[in-house]
């Protein structure tokens, strides 16, 4: 019954986690921007520490925010983190600073990752037995996914929605670029780094409309 179990919640509740005892899984946590995500992975690499367990935590090598090898919760708490770029072998950087001790590793801006560094992810869960735990954006600005959120959606054993508001009170599901007169722009690169001055999490029949929250 405990394999069936998210480790993270496990351990918030007290329970008796032994990583070598169960299979371990990889874990997606999606959601639209500003969620919370980055403070709820925080949260789950400090409950392995509290522990006397390790953590590896990873995040984009492009998001400059919050200075270099980071990962920085809105609500002001931080870890450092090594990075990841597209050309990194995930596999091989897991493995070399794997120690006795890592119980868990964790990506933040998962949405980043490559397919190939996806199915990297899938060998440290099945071939290491390390869990993995993935934060990410589902779609883009322009309403199209990510290529590591399309593969973790298709390949994590579990998949947990991080759930967030529009201003209108529904669920948030997109995210919307707008420019500097709230308008809503829907071209452009897909990487574009930001926060709450350029994007906004909408419900989808806002995001549609292009209404950006000013008339709710
Ligand atoms: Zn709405």
């Amino acid at each position: 019954m405990i394999g069936t179990l998210n480790e993270s919640v496990l351990l918030c509740a007290g329970g008796k986690y032994q990583p070598s005892q169960i299979m371990a899984k990889l874990y997606f946590y999606y959601s639209a921007m500003n969620a919370g995500k980055t403070t709820r992975l925080l949260q789950s690499s400090f409950n392995y520490k509290e522990r006397g367990m390790d953590t590896l935590l990873y995040t984009f090598k492009f998001d400059n925010r919050f200075g270099d090898a980071k990962v920085a919760s809105r609500i002001g708490i931080s870890a450092k983190a090594f990075t990841f770029d597209n050309e990194l072998d995930v596999f091989d950087d897991v493995s070399m600073r794997l120690q006795k001790r890592v119980a868990c590793v964790l990506f933040d801006e998962a949405q980043f990752l490559t397919k190939k560094q996806v199915l990297d992810l899938c060998r440290i869960v099945d071939e290491l037995n390390i869990p993995v735990l993935t934060y990410g954006l589902r779609t883009d600005f322009l309403g199209e996914p990510f290529e590591g959120s399309q593969y973790l959606l298709l390949l994590a054993d579990e998949l947990i929605e991080v759930k967030t508001i529009c201003r209108c009170g529904r669920k948030a599901i997109m995210n919307a670029k707008f420019d500097a007169n709230k308008k809503i722009i829907r071209t452009g690169e897909q990487i574009d780094i930001g926060g709450n001055e350029k994007y906004v999490a909408l419900c989808r029949k806002h995001y549609f409309e292009g209404n950006t929250g000013e008339d709710l």
